[in-house]
C-alpha cells in the first residue's frame, strides 16, 4: 500500500457538520465521506477498518458455532404482514413498489426472512440447533440520523439468528452469543459493560446490550457500585422509597396563582417535590390515559409503553388535557377524572400529597390516592436515577453514558408462532422453533472505536482494528539513499506480513506526520538522514508517542516483536466451547 497510489484525502479543518469528535475525525482522517443525511461512502482507508471488524465478528461467530449466509436486502410486504411488523415499523421502514405494484421494503431487520427460510427447509429436531448469521446493509428511515456512522439510515449490521428445539437450547446459544460478543468488542479495543436491555418492538423477553461507555453516547446505563448488576437506563428496575409514616391529613383546597410547576409550588408551600403527584396525559394507540408519579420523578416512556402493550405513545396537546380536566396543563390532577389512570408504584405510598385541582389557579394539599382518587393500575413507571438503591443488593447505582453497539435478545416462539415455523420433535409430535436474535451495528463499531480511541492529534487505532500496523515515511523523497531504504524495509515488512503503508508522496515531512497521528496507524517508522548516515531508523508508537532508534537491518524484527505485543493485550476472553 502506497500512499500516492491510495484515496487518502486528509482535511486540516474540523467539518462544521460533524459535531462528536468521532464523526469529525472519520471525516478528517479520510475514511469516509457523506452521500446524504445518514447515507456514507467508506472511502479506501475506511474500508480496511470496515473489513477488521468485519472479520473479528465472523471468527467469532464462527468459534461459537454460526455458519455465515447472506439474506435478501429487498423484502417482499407480505411477511412483514404476517408478523405485524409492517404496521409496527412505521416511518423507519424504507418501503417501495416493483412495477407490477407490489410492496416491499428494505430490510431494516431479517428475523421474518430467515424464519421463512427455515420453514422451509428444517422440519426434524435432527436439523436443530443452528446459528446463522449474515453481515449486510441495513435500511432505517432514522428520525434523527446523526454523528456520522452512528445513527446511519444504511447502515452495516452482523445478524445472527439462532434455531433450537427448546428454552434450554435458546439459553444455550444465547450463553454462547453473550461470549462471543464479549470477545468481539474486547478484540475490537474497546472498554464497554454489558447491560439488561429492553427487548422493545422486536419481541421476546431476555436481552442485553453491550454498550461502549463514551460520554457522548445515546444509550444511558446505571450499574451497581458494589455487585455486578447493570442495566440500561430504560429497563433498570426501579425500587419504590417508602416516605417517613403520616397519617392522612384532610383535604385542602389552595390558592396558586399563576403557579403552573411542581417547583414553583413546591417554593410556596416550601414542601418536597416528593410531595407531590404529576399528572401527565398520554396517548396510547386510541386510548387516552392519565399517568401519575411523583413529583420529583421522571414517566420512562418505555417502561409505560411495555406496560400499555401499545405501539405509539405520545403526550396529549395541552387542549385535549384542557378539554378533559376544565383547567389548563399545570392545574390538572387525578381527583374527579374517568379516563384510565395508572399510578407509578410510589404514588400510593405518599398520604399527603399536592395535586392540580382541575381548576385553574389552585392545586390540593393532602390528598391521599386511597381515598380521593381512583387508580386503575399500580405499575413501574418511572425513570431510575444515580445513587438510588441496586434491585439486587444493598448498593447504590451508578450512571453512565454509552453507545450501543451490540444487543442479543431471547425471541422465544414470536416469530416461529407468527409464520408457523415448526419442526417434528423425537416423539413425531409438532413443535413451534424457539429463536433468538443477535445484532452487531459493525459500522457504529468502527466508530465507537474512534470515540474512545483518540487524542487532540486524531485517531489511535487499537491495532486489532487499524487500516495498515505501520507507517513508513521517507523524510524526503528527493533524497536516494533514504527512498531506496524507505522501500526496502517497506518490502522486508510485507513479506513478514506486516500490513504496512509507504507514505511514499512528494510532501513536507511535518504533512505526513501529522496524516499519519491523524489517520492513526499505531506503529510510525521514520526513515530520515540518519539512516543514509549512520543506519537507524526511528519507530514509534502512537498511543504513548515512546520512540527508539533501531538500526535499520533489525527494523522489521523489531516491528514483528511491537505488533505481536500490541495484539496480545487485545486476544479473546473465552476459548472455544465445544465447537467440532
Ligand atoms: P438504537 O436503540 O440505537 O436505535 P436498536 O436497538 O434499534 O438501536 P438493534 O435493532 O438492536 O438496534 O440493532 C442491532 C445493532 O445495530 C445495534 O446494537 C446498533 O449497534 C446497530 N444499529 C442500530 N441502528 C443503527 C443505526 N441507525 N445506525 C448504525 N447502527 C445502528
Ligand atoms: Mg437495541
Amino acid at each position: 500500500m502506497k500512499v500516492s497510489q491510495m484515496l487518502l484525502p486528509t482535511l486540516r479543518e474540523v467539518p462544521a457538520e460533524a459535531e462528536i469528535i468521532s464523526h469529525q475525525l472519520l471525516l478528517r482522517a479520510g475514511l469516509i465521506r457523506k452521500s446524504a443525511s445518514g447515507i456514507y461512502t467508506y472511502l479506501p482507508m475506511g474500508m480496511r477498518v470496515l473489513h477488521k471488524v468485519m472479520n473479528i465478528v465472523r471468527e467469532e461467530m464462527d468459534r461459537f458455532g454460526g455458519y455465515e449466509m447472506l439474506l435478501p436486502i429487498v423484502q417482499p410486504a407480505e411477511l412483514w404482514k404476517e408478523s405485524n411488523r409492517w404496521a409496527v415499523y412505521g416511518e423507519e421502514m424504507f418501503r417501495l413498489k416493483d412495477r407490477h405494484d407490489r410492496d416491499f421494503c428494505l430490510g431494516p431487520t431479517h428475523e421474518e426472512i430467515i424464519t421463512e427460510v427455515l420453514k422451509g427447509d428444517v422440519n426434524s429436531y435432527k436439523q436443530l440447533p443452528l446459528l446463522l448469521y449474515q453481515i449486510q446493509n441495513k435500511y432505517r428511515d432514522e428520525k434523527r440520523p446523526r454523528f456520522g456512522l452512528m445513527r446511519g439510515r444504511e447502515f452495516i449490521m452482523k445478524d445472527l439468528y439462532s434455531f433450537d428445539k427448546d428454552f434450554e437450547g435458546l439459553q444455550e446459544s444465547y450463553d454462547r452469543m453473550y461470549k462471543a460478543y464479549s470477545n468481539v468488542f474486547k478484540r475490537c479495543g474497546l472498554n464497554f459493560r454489558i447491560v439488561e436491555a429492553d427487548s422493545g418492538a422486536i419481541g421476546g423477553n431476555t436481552s442485553h446490550e453491550f454498550v461502549v461507555l463514551a460520554s457522548s453516547g445515546e444509550a444511558g446505563v446505571v450499574y451497581c457500585d458494589d455487585c455486578d448488576y447493570a442495566s440500561n437506563i430504560e429497563s433498570a428496575e426501579a425500587i419504590p422509597e417508602t416516605l417517613a409514616g403520616e397519617t392522612a391529613l384532610k383535604k385542602e383546597l389552595i390558592d396558586t396563582p399563576n403557579l403552573r410547576s411542581v417547583k414553583e409550588v413546591a417554593e410556596l408551600l416550601k414542601l418536597n417535590p416528593k410531595y407531590f403527584i404529576k399528572s401527565l396525559f398520554y396517548k396510547a394507540d386510541d386510548e387516552e390515559v392519565l399517568v401519575l408519579i411523583r413529583g420529583d420523578r421522571e414517566v420512562n416512556e418505555i417502561k409505560l409503553q411495555n406496560y400499555l402493550g401499545c405501539l405509539e405513545l405520545e403526550m396529549l396537546d395541552s387542549d385535549k388535557v384542557a378539554s378533559i380536566c376544565q383547567a389548563d396543563v399545570g392545574f390538572v390532577g387525578p381527583i374527579g377524572i374517568d379516563i384510565k389512570i395508572i399510578a407509578d408504584k410510589e404514588v400510593p405510598l405518599i398520604a399527603n400529597a399536592v395535586v392540580g385541582a382541575n381548576k385553574n389557579d389552585y392545586h390540593y394539599k393532602n390528598v391521599n390516592s386511597e381515598r380521593d382518587f381512583k387508580i386503575d393500575a399500580v405499575a413501574d413507571l418511572r425513570l431510575v436515577g444515580e445513587g438510588e438503591p441496586c434491585p439486587k443488593c444493598t448498593g447504590r447505582l451508578e450512571s453512565a453514558r454509552g453507545i450501543e453497539a451490540g444487543q442479543i435478545f431471547q425471541l422465544g416462539t414470536k416469530y416461529s408462532d407468527a409464520l408457523n415455523a415448526k419442526y417434528t420433535d423425537e416423539n413425531g409430535n409438532e413443535q413451534l422453533i424457539v429463536m433468538g436474535c443477535y445484532g452487531i451495528g459493525v459500522s457504529r463499531t468502527l466508530q465507537a472505536a474512534i470515540e474512545q480511541n483518540h487524542d487532540a492529534e486524531g485517531i489511535i487505532w487499537p491495532i486489532t482494528i487499524a487500516p495498515a500496523q505501520v507507517v513508513i515515511i521517507p523524510v524526503s523523497t528527493k533524497d536516494l539513499g533514504q527512498v531506496t531504504a524507505a522501500n526496502d524495509i517497506y518490502g522486508f515488512c510485507k513479506e513478514a506480513g506486516i500490513e504496512v503503508l509507504l507514505d511514499d508522496r512528494d510532501e513536507r515531512a511535518g504533512v505526513k506526520f501529522k496524516d499519519a497521528d491523524l489517520v492513526g496507524y499505531p506503529i510510525r517508522l521514520t526513515v530520515g538522514k540518519k539512516t543514509v548516515n549512520e543506519g537507524t531508523v526511528d519507530i514509534r508508537l502512537r498511543h504513548s508517542g515512546e520512540e527508539q532508534a533501531v538500526a535499520k537491518e533489525e527494523a522489521v524484527a523489531a516491528i514483528e516483536k511491537l505488533v505481536d505485543n500490541l495484539l496480545q493485550g487485545q486476544g479473546p476472553e473465552f476459548v472455544d466451547i465445544n465447537k467440532p
